[in-house]
């Protein structure tokens, strides 16, 4: 009996194969080619870079409450053409884009009635896909139950991944605030800690190249999601999980038709260059609302990160204003209970002074509702729109430049909601803002022109938090190089000059990465407003290159190029600002790192400075003229920039 259902079902899969529809489209440079099919009445695709599979047949499809849009589907056809669009945006990694794509509109009916296309965009770098819904007869709202959506992986491949943690556990019952530790080189059929792994997603397929799996443009129209596996070479779009946001909400996208889904976006090379230089997150989404003025980038100080809570408080601030003042920067950070330890009338006092400095405030506030324990304040400020637009119309009263909101709740479709409702009222009193304990930006920079950075990483916090992760330093560093920060700015709060994480400098966790270290990660990690993780002791007992050099460090960029790295390992890249090239580099590897660098955006003869350490990780400037290669060594937990 079970032999002949075999045989039938063969017969079943060659007789459908002959009816299959199948369309195959490329990038512009010919490179990356996709294939889409209908075969087994599924919608499914595959991703090769030149003849190599990247991405084998994976599943397409979508459920609603008014279909099963993953079975029974007959592809019609492909509608195929180039897209074309140049932007400018001063908060990515490259501040001009021009961005040319293959569009294919795939449509697919079910019964003999059209029910949705899956557009994609294959660029020379990236592969994007999504679902566009449309009414159905007098339906014109709809649920979104689940996606088939899949990227089945070739056997040969390797994971980077960060587990998605379980709703309402951790600190104050606030996570997921994707805050977990990567593993290198994994195998694939792991789920995580039981719940996936937040994007961005990193995959390496042997020695063919790389994968990186993330998606952009979700805002309040649909939920963000997660990446799952059921054991093999699967893995598939996870909707949040029930108990996110403390319950509240459903895991489904509620939407209105027609309804175009967020994308999916996946970034492809033979080396990691494609990664690191992609702006796929932002090409593919447009801005919401127009910057109500023109925003004020670059960097400030923050209290938080050495002192703690204690130093939120008015001779303290003012202390950091005055040291942001010194250093040539643009803003200080309060950050928790300052209503409380400073209070409303004396923060508008220290806004007032910090104005006669050319120093602005961003304040810290705790984003909850109903969705965690976090006691931090001030609370119950930015959850509802009445409070959230009194607040803000005080912060633009006393001149206040920005907020840093921390504590979301997940990924459900109100949370998501939630970020955009901040965002585009901030951006009505002319406030930047950062979030932290939050989730993933997805293409947030180009879509709200307000919006500054996010944590979604391991950030700082940690290293004052525990000796472990100062161990680990710089191996996290080389990771998220080459994953969390490929894809949007990451509010990291680093570059620290302290040997210890207190205020005396003489006790708590150790830094064990060196000077330079610190250097070359205000270039490596990318955000338009870097707070870092100075103190105003350093004034005086940190090298005095060390000073210079991060009081004139940039903050935007208009270039990024991939020079060498190995995840988790080591990292080099560079950023370019006008002509001036900042070539930077770190290492977590037990060996010393020994390179020979070819870097032509240094003319021979150019005069450069060169910041190095020794094997003790004492590091020192010098000048040197650019030659044809440049022979490098990096030590452990050390650092290199070489800069025109
Ligand atoms: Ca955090």
């Amino acid at each position: 009996m079970k032999k002949i259902m075999l045989t039938m079902l063969a017969a079943a899969s060659i007789w459908s194969s002959a009816w299959a529809a199948e369309k195959t489209f490329s990038s512009p440079d010919g490179k990356l080619t996709v294939t889409v099919d209908d075969l087994g009445n599924a919608a499914s695709y595959q991703v090769k870079l030149e003849e190599t599979e990247m991405v084998c047949r994976s599943p397409l499809g979508i459920k609603t409450n008014m279909g099963d849009y993953t079975k029974q589907l007959t592809m019609t056809g492909c509608e195929v053409k180039t897209v074309k669009e140049s932007y400018d945006l001063r908060t990515i990694k490259q501040s001009h884009v021009d961005y040319e794509a293959t569009e294919a509109v795939c449509s697919f009916e079910q019964g003999g009635k059209k029910v949705m296309d899956i557009i994609f965009r294959v660029s020379n770098r990236d592969v994007a896909y999504r679902y566009q819904l449309y009414p159905k007869g007098d339906t014109r709202v709809a649920v979104v139950e689940s996606e088939a959506s899949g990227f089945q992986l070739p056997d040969v491949t390797t994971t980077f991944l960060c587990p998605q943690s379980r709703p309402m556990g951790g600190f104050a019952r606030t996570s997921p605030s994707y805050e977990t530790s990567y593993t290198d080189d994994d195998k694939m059929g792991k789920n995580g800690w039981g719940e996936g792994y937040s994007f961005p997603c990193l995959f390496r397929v042997g020695s063919e190249g790389w994968v990186l799996i993330s998606e952009t443009g979700v805002d309040g129209s649909y939920v963000a999601s997660r990446l799952l596996n059921d054991g093999g070479s699967l893995y598939r779009i996870g909707f949040p999980q029930p108990g996110e946001c403390n319950g509240w909400g459903a895991t489904s996208a509620s939407v209105a038709l027609p309804c175009a889904t967020p994308w999916r976006t996946i970034t492809i090379g033979r080396t990691l260059a494609n990664i690191v230089e992609t702006t796929v997150p932002f090409d593919l989404v447009a801005p919401k609302y127009k910057a109500s003025q023109e925003y004020i980038y670059g960097k400030g100080s923050w209290s938080w990160i050495i002192g703690m809570d204690s130093s939120c408080n008015y001779d303290e601030q003012k202390r950091y204003i005055d040291f942001s003042a010194a250093m040539g920067y643009q803003s200080v950070l309060i950050d928790a209970f300052w209503d409380k330890q400073i209070g409303y009338e004396k923060i508008a006092e220290l806004a007032a002074y910090g104005k006669t400095k050319g120093v602005g405030l961003f304040l810290w506030y705790n984003s909850n509702g109903t969705w965690n324990d976090a006691p931090q304040t001030p609370i119950g400020k930015m959850d509802k729109s009445r409070e959230r637009r009194a607040e803000m119309a005080w912060m633009k009263k006393v001149g206040i430049r920005g907020i840093k909101v921390d504590f979301f709740g997940g990924d459900k479709q109100n949370m998501m909601q939630l970020y955009e409702d901040i965002l585009s009222d901030a951006n009505d009193f002319g406030i930047m803002v950062i979030f932290h304990g939050c989730t993933l930006p997805r293409g947030w920079e180009r879509m709200y022109p307000n919006y500054v950075a996010s944590e979604a990483v391991l950030a700082s916090e940690n290293l004052h938090f525990g000796q472990g992760s100062c161990d680990a330093e710089a191996h996290n560093a080389a990771l998220h190089a080459f994953i969390r920060n490929t894809v949007g700015s990451m509010d990291f709060g680093g570059s620290t000059l302290n040997k210890y994480y207190s205020a005396d400098n003489k006790r708590g966790t150790h830094r064990v990465t060196s000077d330079v270290y610190a250097l070359a990660t205000a270039v490596l990690f990318q955000s338009p407003v870097q707070h870092f993780a100075l103190a105003p002791n350093n004034l005086t007992d940190a090298p005095a290159w060390a000073i210079d050099f991060m009081k004139t460090v940039p903050t935007t960029w208009d270039e990024v190029k991939f020079i060498d790295g190995y995840p988790g390992k080591y990292a080099i890249i560079a950023r370019r600002t006008g002509t001036k090239w900042f070539v930077v580099g770190i290492n977590a590897d037990d060996q010393p790192l020994k390179k020979t660098l070819t870097l032509p955006m240094f003319e021979k003869g150019t005069e450069l400075q060169v910041y190095a350490d020794d094997t003790q990780l004492n590091g020192s400037v010098s000048t040197q003229k650019a030659k044809k290669q440049f022979t490098i060594t990096i030590p452990k937990n050390g650092g290199l920039v070489i800069k025109n």
